[in-house]
């Protein structure tokens, strides 16, 4: 035998971790009192328990309390006690507990890396190296905000208690991207870990106690979906953060609908890894091993879409067959073990039927002939090839160690695909030619994109989805954002539209008479049903008409802001200049708007043209800030920087106010035009000539067609055609608060990001600035990786 051939014929010896700490843990422990409510271990009231099982052999790991309603009573009434002191500790108070928590959690982090693994099946090496140094991380990460949270966000406060519901695929690492941020703005927390995986939250409770978090500051609750929902629908409760999949997440942005809760949702994926011919494929391959196989490919981010240049396809695969074959499939405690079993028998048996629904759908499954333990959930990594773009593995999210391959020929044809879903979560780009990889990055509806990389992570780096990925960001200083209370001045309360009372003609007579008609596309146009709305006057005059729109011209409205490129690929100096020419145009007509609004709104002629001058003032400041509210470079420790940019969300639907109709109006589409949205605006019901007078300044305005699309009508039965509207991708309504409320259920089509006054007004004065600009984009995290 030569060298060569003994050195081929060699095998890994298996090399166990110890586990005999985590089941002296697991032995001494008593799950019959396994919530953790006000600091203390208590049973379910009904002393109902739930099993977890090590999914390597489906054994028995620990019978877990189960919270019933009245347990969630319990855990929320404990947090509301416990928020006034803790948010109103100093900083520097809450800073050394963050940090005592995250030091604690650093003195047990191998039992901390074996119970997950036990829990979950993930190879050890993963939560070993992976989960639990990030978990530290960001206790420790978010310790440090503490301290500068009144200087970074002046004003602004904790958003009070928060409901926090966790899944199953990283469990420790998914408690802390929730309750560090949530610690570290003052929150207090109601956690409800996933039933398939509920010790490490357990071990992290007991960090928690003596790690000094005062009592009630951290409640942590076990349960499925019920105990979920039972957090969901509380009263008591301010905020929901929420992982997990797009349905679940579905259901919670509906049962949120109206009552006034803050809501981030970090939801599913089915991201693409996108390989460009100059790419270096053998990194690309192993890159693809992480993005796709690590974690059993149970990842939100994981790389599940494969996008290969036609040129380097049938190398690149060759090349993945080759690495696949070498993956090894075994017990998660093994620390040569690639690939561990699925978390539970429910989660291999759904991987098993898409796969065969794939094949069914013509797609070619392949598998390596590897070994595999007869017992335990394991699922072989899969390869697709010969998937359609329709294909259901190349639509729906597998969420087990499956691959779907598609080839592309141009860059563009490569962007196209990779936006080919409903999903919004993460990206992978692979070219040596970092010019086009940074023209690619912009272009992927993609929360985060890694170049020459994949499943990078840091608590400074935001992360989370565009579109049906869900809204919010964890990590960083926008996911903060998310634990602090809204900052919007308050306005006074919205009353229902009041029945129109019939109109009297102010037999003044019109020189020519003339119906204000919609502007969509850059046009003025007839509403489709040709019926006109009288406007009348505070004492029931016929001011004029207007037209009725309706949801045809609602459609028509959005395909119109769908279809202006111009707009949002301007440059945002280019945008700044047209909306300073705006802000001059319409300074031009201040007497003949200000008598306008004398005429519908009653006001005095003093108070209109303040409105008026407020609201050219106002132009002006969004026009400047069209290139200042820009994104931020982060320096993770790894040797990566990350640019978190500043995106336009997208089409974005507007509902004004009737209060201040001109002001209010302005307000809101001056910083959505500013960050490079295009606009579809209801205006104000009552005073809708307000806007229809703006037409004319739009048109001299240099504003691309398509840019902004008015459409006039009844508010509530418009807004509902907007938030059905799957190609809306924001929402901001000011209305009466049922109106604010239907427009968050029925939102959940595409998930849009929806943002209302909960039936109030603002105060229009000072409605200006940052909320309003950071509302107006989406922050994508491009990660870019450098040294040789
Ligand atoms: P899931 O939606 O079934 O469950 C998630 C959590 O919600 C669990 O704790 C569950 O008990 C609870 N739950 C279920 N129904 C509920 C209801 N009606 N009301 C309230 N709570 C309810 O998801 P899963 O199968 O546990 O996790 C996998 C999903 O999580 C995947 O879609 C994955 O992409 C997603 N995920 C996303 C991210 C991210 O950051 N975007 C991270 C990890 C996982």
């Amino acid at each position: 035998m030569t060298i060569l051939e003994r050195y081929q014929a060699m095998d890994y010896a298996t090399a166990p971790e110890a586990r005999s700490e985590a089941d002296a843990w697991l032995a001494a422990r008593d799950f019959s009192k396994s919530l953790f409510i006000a600091g203390d271990w208590r049973a379910g009231i009904d002393a109902r328990t739930f099993d977890t099982e090590d999914p390597s052999d489906g054994k028995l790991l620990a019978k877990v309390s189960e919270a019933g309603a009245a347990d969630i009573d319990a855990a929320v009434a404990a947090a509301r006690k416990a928020l006034p002191k803790w948010s109103a500790a100093s900083g520097y108070e809450r800073a050394k507990v963050l940090y005592a928590v995250g030091r604690a959690m650093q003195r047990h982090q191998r039992l901390f890396a074996v119970l997950e693994s036990l829990d979950n099946g993930k190879p050890i090496r993963e939560s070993r190296d992976i989960d639990v140094p990030l978990a530290i991380r960001h206790f420790i990460h978010h310790a440090g905000w503490t301290q500068s949270l009144d200087r970074e966000f002046p004003g602004r406060k904790a958003a009070g208690v928060v409901g926090q519901i966790i899944p199953w695929n990283f469990p420790l690492l998914m408690l802390a991207w929730k309750v560090a941020p949530a610690l570290a703005t003052g929150c207090t927390v109601v956690l409800k870990p996933a039933e398939f995986t509920p010790l490490t939250a357990i071990l992290f409770a007991e960090i928690c106690e003596r790690a000094g978090v005062p009592k009630g500051v951290v409640n942590i609750v076990h349960g499925g979906p019920e105990a979920g929902a039972a957090i969901v629908n509380h009263s008591g409760i301010d905020k929901i953060a929420f992982t997990g999949s797009s349905e679940v997440g579905k259901i919670i942005r509906k049962a949120t609908a109206g009552s006034g809760k803050k809501l981030s949702l970090e939801l599913g994926g089915k991201s693409a890894f996108i390989v460009f011919e100059d790419a270096d494929l053998d990194s690309a391959v192993e890159g693809l091993v992480d993005g796709i196989w690590f974690n059993q490919g149970q990842v939100c981010c994981a790389g599940s879409r494969l996008l290969v240049q036609e040129s380097v396809a049938d190398a690149f695969i060759a090349k993945v067959k080759v690495r696949m074959s070498r993956l090894r499939v075994g017990a998660p405690l093994d620390k040569n073990t690639d690939i561990g079993p699925l978390v539970d028998r429910t989660q291999l048996d759904r991987v098993k039927r898409l796969v065969e629904e794939g094949a069914r759908q013509g797609a070619v499954c392949w598998q390596p002939d590897c070994d595999v333990p007869t017992i335990g959930y394991y699922h072989l990594p899969t390869l697709a090839t010969g998937v359609a773009p329709a294909n259901i593995l190349a639509q729906e999210e597998v969420f087990g160690p499956v691959l779907a391959t598609m080839s592309f020929r141009t860059n563009e044809e490569a962007v196209e695909l990779a936006n080919n879903t409903r999903y919004g979560l993460a990206a992978s780009v692979w070219s040596e030619n970092v010019n086009l990889a940074l023209h690619v990055a912009p272009q992927l509806k993609a929360g985060v994109v890694w170049i020459n990389g994949t499943n990078m992570f840091d608590a400074a780096c935001g992360f989370g989805g565009y579109r049906e990925s869900g809204f919010g960001r964890e990590g960083g200083r926008e996911g903060l954002e998310e634990y602090l209370a809204p900052s919007e001045p308050h306005g006074p309360v919205i009353k229902p539209a009041a029945p129109r009372p019939a109109a009297r003609d102010n037999g003044e007579g019109h020189a020519i008479d003339r119906t204000a008609k919609l502007f969509i596309g850059g046009k003025q146009v007839r509403p489709d049903g040709n019926y006109s709305l009288p406007v009348l006057t505070p004492k029931g005059k016929l001011a004029g008409e207007v037209g009725l729109g309706s949801r045809k011209d609602i459609r028509d409205a959005v395909s119109a802001a769908r279809a202006c490129k111009a707009w949002p690929d301007a440059t945002a100096y280019n945008r700044a200049q047209v909306l300073y020419y705006l802000a001059e145009n319409l300074s031009g007509r201040t007497e003949e708007f200000a008598s306008r609004l004398v005429e519908l709104t009653g006001a005095s002629h003093k108070a209109a043209k303040a409105e008026v001058e407020q609201s050219i003032e106002r132009l002006f400041y969004y026009a400047g800030m069209a290139d200042k509210f820009e994104g931020l470079v982060h320096q993770p420790p790894v040797r990566t920087v990350t640019l978190a940019l500043h995106e336009p969300v997208g089409v974005v639907g507007i509902v004004a106010p009737d209060d201040a109709p001109l002001l209010g109006l302005i307000s809101l589409i001056a910083p959505a035009l500013a960050m490079g949205n295009t606009v579809v605006a209801i205006p104000s019901e009552t005073a809708p000539l307000v806007a229809t007078d703006l037409y004319q300044v739009i048109e001299y305005s240099d504003l691309p067609a398509g840019a902004i699309n008015i459409v006039t009508g009844k508010r509530a039965e418009l807004t509902a055609v907007l938030a059905r509207h799957d190609d809306v991708d924001g929402l901001w309504v000011v209305a009466e608060a049922e109106t604010c409320a239907m427009a968050e259920a029925e939102s959940t089509g595409n998930l849009k990001r929806v943002w209302t006054g909960h039936g109030r007004s603002l105060d229009w004065a000072s409605a200006e600035g940052e909320p309003f600009l950071r509302r107006a984009v989406e922050i994508k995290n491009v990660w870019v990786p450098y040294g040789d």
